[in-house]
């Protein structure tokens, strides 16, 4: 059996084990989210040392291991890394790291969460907004996991949203119409406007309709939502919230 292989992957974090080895968290095209080490990269002279950042895209020769696959060589395809070294783009990559990292199962490719991953990254290291760029991102994983709420119809009942105003309904997953408002306090209002927002967040890059960036009501809805589905608030998001107020 051919115990070598080799894959392209994005590091999404690593941890020190011994004296001198890493544990990765790559997610990889070829089999998603993996755990890997990567013996005596902590080394200075070794060959692996400052290529396994977290948010770098590798290419990778891999030696299946009992427990761990083994990483033998790798080669830096794209260092997105060196352009989050502003606070802010350090901190929108982080987040979108930790939510792919949460979302995504080991061992399942996901060639379009892949792709939305290093868009993102590449992004984020060259917008001046980059804590901006989150909620599309957000918005889109939801959608590859088969999460995405419907943005055309209310949530209960089905009825257009089409020109009108909705309420999230985070329990629901989604978004209601005047009829099905949720009964508690303070429901998060969408206006018009912010749904239309929301629809061009999602329609596909470099189509007419397209949004880059959400309203405040949208990018609160969308993180309601990611919490949700997640069961509870990103560590990053935290550190996030802190630019965004600043
Ligand atoms: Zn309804």
């Amino acid at each position: 059996m051919n115990r070598a292989y080799k894959t392209t992957a994005v590091v999404l974090r690593g941890r020190t084990y011994g004296e001198a080895d890493r544990i990765l968290t790559l997610f990889s095209t070829e089999r998603g989210k993996m755990d890997a080490i990567a013996k005596g990269s902590r080394r200075t002279k070794s060959h692996l040392a400052g290529r396994l950042e977290m948010g770098n895209e590798v290419a990778l020769t891999m030696h299946r291991g009992r427990n761990l696959d083994i990483v033998v060589s790798a080669d830096i395809e794209n260092a997105y890394w060196q352009n989050l070294v502003a606070p802010e783009k350090y901190a929108a990559a982080n987040l979108i790291i930790e939510l792919v990292d949460a979302f995504c199962e080991p061992d399942l490719a996901m060639p379009e969460i892949y792709a939305l991953l290093t868009g993102a990254l590449r992004a984020i290291g060259r917008s001046d907004e980059s804590l901006g760029l989150v909620p599309r991102f957000s918005l889109l994983l939801l959608g590859a996991l088969g999460l995405a709420p419907p943005l055309d119809t209310c949530v209960l009942c089905g009825a257009s949203l089409v020109e009108k105003n909705a309420w999230l309904d985070s329990e629901q997953g989604g978004f209601a119409g005047e009829e099905c408002r949720p009964n508690w306090r303070d429901p998060l209002a969408l206006s018009e406007t912010d749904m239309e927002n929301l629809r061009a967040l999602a329609a596909p890059r470099g189509t007419a309709s397209a949004a880059v960036h959400a309203t405040p009501a949208v990018t609160h809805a969308i993180e309601t939502l990611v919490n949700h589905h997640l069961g509870r608030r990103p560590k990053s998001g935290a550190h996030a919230a802190e630019f965004a107020k600043s």
